[in-house]
């Protein structure tokens, strides 16, 4: 099994695209099969570097190598004129002059007439010393396919079934434009018979070039592969998923703090299932059951929230150290990190981060639910409402004056018992337990109403305290610093 991925390099990797880069993948890995990566380039108004360089990482960060290219059409532009050249020769093919203003006066007439457009083929027949003639001019001529008349082009397409299409409503239709450049059916068909591949598994949406495709195949002499057209990815409002909808480039969803393997995962779920009751499944076990068989036929529509479900699920499998490698970046882009950590750095936010992490459904929430840690404010605490209506409860003001006695005499409270032991001793000093002590307690030493467990945020905290100068986090307040601030606060307010 040889399969490929040929995207066009004018913007960024859709997830759509993403999704039949996958399939392709997987069809490759649970094959044994080789999997090719072709950059489809020929549009040189719209391709750029940076555009395919983009599409390269985001096929890297999805863990979807390629065994093959990735092939560059625009460096193969001597292949697809030896291959028109031979369809010329053949009488296959034949040079077209039509200037683009007969032709769009040929395209009005028609859609006026309530006909759909077609090449006329006023150029079909040209004498050969007309053409000769012509061409020796320098007059600008495209290669056209000579469109074989009568009959219907029929292909069994793996997920839609047996496509059949009438040849009289295919126009002769270009190969190579007047500079050389081949068109995408010409091109594709070039290549896809010349890397031998065996699966073509793409988008919906090139439904209707696969008769000319086909046609191309039985004029140049190859077999054509298999077809498999997958249904598109929908929105909400089940039209193709577009900028309307908000994200839709594999980049905006990494930006997101979506996990790779969260947005493989979830991309292989649209249109397709495992099978059995499990969803979330290794790469690797989605590669071996993936059958194009079981591709469903309809579209599937684009799910937030269910992919927020599955990233939960990978950042719990993550592991401490990769996902703090991991929020790394969106803690640096909220000043919570401002260089590249130290030892003692990184230690510490896997600490951090495997605690926010259990609330959050991507890297990009967890900054907010450090927050606490990296810029301790008492007069900004003092003004939510929340933390006000603490305060207004009996007796809170007399546990935080207690907890402040208490830290001013304690070592910094680093464990989870070194806290306990401290909020006992309140418990005793005040009277106050349960929530009448933790609420309190809470909004003194994290500014917040709410938040991960005391039991670790409070040693998050002081730890963060007896962080090195160089550890390259944003400092970090400590409790008993933090308690006299809010006392101090509230004696002001
Ligand atoms: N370059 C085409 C696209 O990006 C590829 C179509 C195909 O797979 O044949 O839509």
């Amino acid at each position: 099994m040889r399969v490929r991925f040929a995207p066009s390099p004018t913007g960024h990797l859709h997830v759509g695209n993403a999704r039949t880069a996958l399939f392709n993948w997987l069809l490759a890995r649970g094959s044994g099969g080789t999997f090719i990566l072709r950059i489809e380039d020929t549009d040189r108004e719209r391709s750029t570097s940076a555009s395919e360089q983009a599409i390269l990482e985001d096929l890297e960060w999805l863990g979807l190598g390629w065994d093959e290219g990735p092939f560059r059409q625009s460096e193969r532009l001597d292949i697809y004129r030896a291959q028109a050249d031979r369809l010329l020769a053949e009488g296959r093919a034949y040079y077209c002059f039509c200037t683009e203003a007969q032709l769009k006066a040929e395209r009005e007439a028609a859609l006026a007439a309530g006909e759909a457009p077609k090449y006329s083929g006023r150029c079909r027949d040209l004498s050969r010393s007309e053409v000769a003639a012509r061409r020796s001019r320098g007059e600008p001529a495209v290669v056209r396919f000579r469109v074989p008349e009568g009959g219907d082009v029929a292909f069994l397409d793996k997920v839609r079934g047996e496509v059949s299409f009438p040849r009289a409503a295919i126009g002769d239709f270009v190969l190579l434009r007047p500079d050389g450049n081949p068109a995408y059916n010409f091109a594709v068909v070039v290549d896809d018979a010349l890397m031998r591949v065996t699966q073509v598994v793409r988008g919906e949406d090139h439904i209707s070039n696969t008769p000319r495709q086909v046609l191309l195949y039985e004029a140049l002499g190859f077999r054509p592969p298999e077809f498999a057209h997958v249904a598109l990815v929908l929105g909400p409002d089940h039209t193709p998923l577009s900028k309307r909808h908000g994200a839709t480039s594999v980049a905006e969803f990494r930006a997101r703090g979506y996990l790779p393997e969260a947005l493989v995962n979830y991309l292989a779920l649209i249109g397709w299932s495992p099978g059995g009751d499990q969803e979330v499944l290794p790469i690797e076990e989605l590669a071996r059951r993936f059958r194009l068989e079981d591709v469903g036929r309809s579209a599937g529509v684009f799910d937030e929230e269910k992919l927020a479900w599955v990233n939960r699920h990978y950042m719990r499998l993550a592991g401490a150290p990769r996902l703090a490698k991991l929020a790394a970046p969106f803690l640096r882009a909220e000043g919570m990190v401002v260089r590249e950590p130290d030892a003692s750095g990184w230690a510490y936010l896997e600490k951090v981060v495997g605690m926010a992490s259990d609330s959050v459904d991507r890297l990009a929430d967890i900054p907010r639910r450090l927050r606490f840690l990296f810029s301790y404010d008492a007069a900004r605490a003092l003004s939510d409402p929340e933390v006000q209506a603490v305060l207004n409860e009996d007796g809170a003001r007399e546990v935080v004056a207690g907890l402040a006695r208490e830290l001013a005499a304690s070592e910094r409270l680093t464990s989870r018992e070194a806290f306990r032991a401290a909020a006992d001793r309140v418990k005793r000093e005040t009277g106050r337990k349960a929530k009448a002590l933790f609420h309190p307690i809470r909004v003194a030493l994290t500014g917040e109403a709410g938040g991960p467990e005391l039991d670790h945020a409070v040693p998050a905290i002081d730890l963060g305290a007896q962080l090195p100068a160089g550890s390259g986090l944003s400092p970090v307040v400590g409790c008993r610093e933090r308690v006299q601030l809010f006392l101090e606060a509230l004696d002001r307010a």
